[in-house]
């Protein structure tokens, strides 16, 4: 299996990541995208992606806007020509727009600059979109880039993603799909052909209580795949590979 989004740079996974990514291993899990938040973290999270064998994505996520967008862009423009012959990274991200936090202005100014340099390195973007579908998809349409990219942690209507689907991207389906209340989003799983999703755990948190249980917390990418198989009518084990290829296909890897 692909998890083609999870943080596992992040500090709270510092005490356990060594355990963890042994039983991601031991449960199929091999294959893991970590995408990136912000440009203070990129060199822990390049070496986290390097020392267990991760692809990853860099990029700046709207909830962490840099004070200076344009500097922070040429930052971003020097490391990803630093790095761009290393061949673990497949993507740029995450990028995108969220109306739920402030800055919407400067939030637009750093995506469109991202979308410019998605083009330049010819890399497909990791999408943050938050209440800002419109907007979004405006700006993929006058970017028209290449490659595309994925709608991470998608919620929306059958109509939505048709809509990103006309586009080239895909959708990156997560924990959401679990949630009882996820109808909206149920439904477009199983309308979609499968083709265009991949899945995603989106882990950020780690505790002493989910170390408790570490195959359980590893469990979630095939609980995901499980539910997609059910909505889909298809066999799991279809699916799985199906997913895989996606991923493959999505990152050019
Ligand atoms: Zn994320």
């Amino acid at each position: 299996m692909f998890d083609t989004h999870a943080h596992y740079d992040f500090n709270d996974f510092d005490p356990w990541r060594a355990q963890l990514f042994d039983e991601l291993s031991k449960q199929g899990v091999n294959k893991v995208l970590i995408p990136g938040v912000s440009l203070s973290r990129s060199v822990k999270q390049i070496s986290v992606a390097k020392q267990f064998d991760c692809y990853y994505a860099l990029g700046m996520h709207p909830w962490y806007l840099p004070k200076d967008i344009s500097q922070s862009l040429v930052k971003l423009d020097n490391l990803l020509s630093e790095q761009r012959e290393d061949a673990s990274l497949v993507a740029l991200g995450e990028c995108g727009l969220d109306k739920l936090v402030d800055g919407f202005d400067k939030q637009v100014e750093l995506f469109e600059g991202q979308l410019a340099l998605a083009h330049q390195y010819e890399l497909p973007v990791i999408l943050h979109c938050v209440r800002a579908h419109e907007e979004v998809l405006a700006r993929l349409k006058q970017q028209n880039l290449a490659k595309a990219g994925v709608v991470h942690g998608f919620y929306g209507s059958t109509e939505l993603a048709k809509r990103y689907i006309s586009l080239g991207y895909k959708l990156g389906i997560g924990g959401l799909l679990l949630r009882d209340n996820a109808k909206k989003l149920q439904e477009a799983v199983a309308h979609i052909p499968l083709e265009h999703m991949v899945v995603e755990t989106d882990n950020v948190k780690f505790t002493v209580q989910d170390a408790s249980d570490f195959p359980a917390y590893c469990q979630k990418i095939q609980k995901i795949t499980t539910k997609i198989a059910n909505l889909q009518n298809l066999p799991t084990v279809f699916v799985v590979e199906q997913l895989v290829r996606n991923s493959l296909q999505l990152l050019e890897v």
